[in-house]
């Protein structure tokens, strides 16, 4: 075989994808394991989703209904956005690549930050754009960095907001300022999948960020089923944005991109306020009590606008990965982002943040971080 496979492919480092939690309990010896790394819903799914599905599994031989017209209708609904301001996609990462094959021509630049969602750099790079990449600073997306960085090949600028692995938010005020001054040829996308577990104070007037883009920047938000929704596995998510915008990802998106039990579950968890005020609730308590508990064991943890947040462990992150996996509790370490001593943890339900804390505790002391 010699097909040619061109450079900007070969060059993209494949997602790591972790291990079925059926294989690390084997090759562990480790019993029920919990995942506390990709900051999934710790109380499952919506009951009434769960229920809408088990209705629609008579109708698989069908096709979805391509235009999602009920569940965008439901959205626009929830947002107070029109019908056609509105694209559904499987999961938000569908929305991040439709923006990139309607916008980025090889050679094009696409502004992000280092270390955030790792998605938006791996799209462009599929499509033979260029990513311009900035660190943080201080934790934060270093916004008048990205401005200076805009010249007439810029297309689009992600920001996740909050971050993903930071957990921080943009402050509102420096966020608009940084929009008014961004050209009209730009589209800012605002990744707003963890919008739900904010302070409603940090949280922006998306409807006027949208419709008052006369003589600046469009706007694009994300949002997404797969965090307070509790329906990743389903893959479902959207994006809010100008009529004229969303006409150009129809345009690249595939005919059929939402499955059919898909679209019933966006729609029933959507409905269902009770497990979502669970789940706000029960993260809200479930961050202050292992914030604290942290900081009893000598480590420092770091504010949180989402459903995760980071510890600085004063030791090697990625020996403490592994330590805490041994015992059946999965986290992130931060090392390879350039955190060295640093562990990401997904919230959890009560009984899984009391073993996280126990496990962190043992193996704290085993390493040896802490005195
Ligand atoms: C989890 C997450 C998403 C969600 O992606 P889906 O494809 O909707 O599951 C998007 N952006 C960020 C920053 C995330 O952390």
């Amino acid at each position: 075989m010699k097909a040619r496979v061109p450079e900007n492919i070969r060059s993209i480092v494949p997602y790591p994808p972790g291990k079925p939690i059926e294989e690390l309990e084997r090759e562990y010896g480790v019993k029920n394991p919990i995942k506390l790394a990709s900051n999934e819903n710790a109380w499952g799914s919506s009951p009434k989703a769960i229920e809408a599905i088990g209705e629609a599994l008579t109708n698989l031989h069908r096709y979805p209904d391509g235009s999602n017209y009920y569940l965008v209708q439901a959205i626009a609904e929830k947002v107070g956005f029109a019908p056609n301001e509105v694209v559904v996609g499987n999961g938000s990462d569908d929305i991040i690549e439709f923006l990139v094959k309607a916008y980025v021509e090889p050679g094009d630049e696409v502004i992000t930050s280092h270390p955030s969602f790792l998605m938006y750099q791996k799209v462009v790079q599929v499509r033979g754009g260029v990513n311009i990449v900035f660190p943080l600073k201080g934790m934060h997306h270093d916004l008048d960095a990205m401005l200076e960085a805009v010249t007439d090949k810029t297309r689009l600028i992600f920001l996740d907001n909050p971050n993903n692995p930071t957990a921080t938010a943009i402050n509102p005020g420096a966020l608009y300022a940084f929009l008014s001054k961004v050209p009209e040829t730009v589209i800012v996308v605002l990744d707003e999948a963890y919008r739900d577990f904010m302070d409603p104070e940090l949280q922006v007037d998306m409807y006027s960020l949208i419709h008052n883009s006369k003589e600046r920047c469009g706007v694009v938000a994300l949002r997404t089923f797969s965090k307070a929704y509790g329906l990743a596995g389903i893959r479902v998510g959207y994006g809010l944005m100008s009529a004229e915008i969303a006409g150009y990802l129809h345009r690249v998106r595939q005919p059929f991109n939402v499955n059919q039990l898909a679209q019933v579950a966006a729609i029933a968890a959507l409905n269902d306020t009770e497990f979502y005020q669970k789940t706000l609730d029960g993260t809200r308590a479930g961050m202050e009590w292992l914030q604290k508990k942290v900081e009893t064991l000598g480590c420092t943890s770091y504010p949180s606008q989402t459903n995760f947040f980071l510890i600085d462990v004063k030791g090697d992150a990625t020996a403490l990965y592994e330590a805490m996996l041994r015992t059946g509790v999965i986290i992130r370490s931060m090392k390879a982002y350039g955190y060295t001593n640093v562990i990401r943890v997904t919230v959890g339900t009560t009984e899984e943040n009391y073993r996280f804390f126990h496990s962190l505790k043992n193996c704290l002391q085993e390493l040896g971080y802490v005195s």
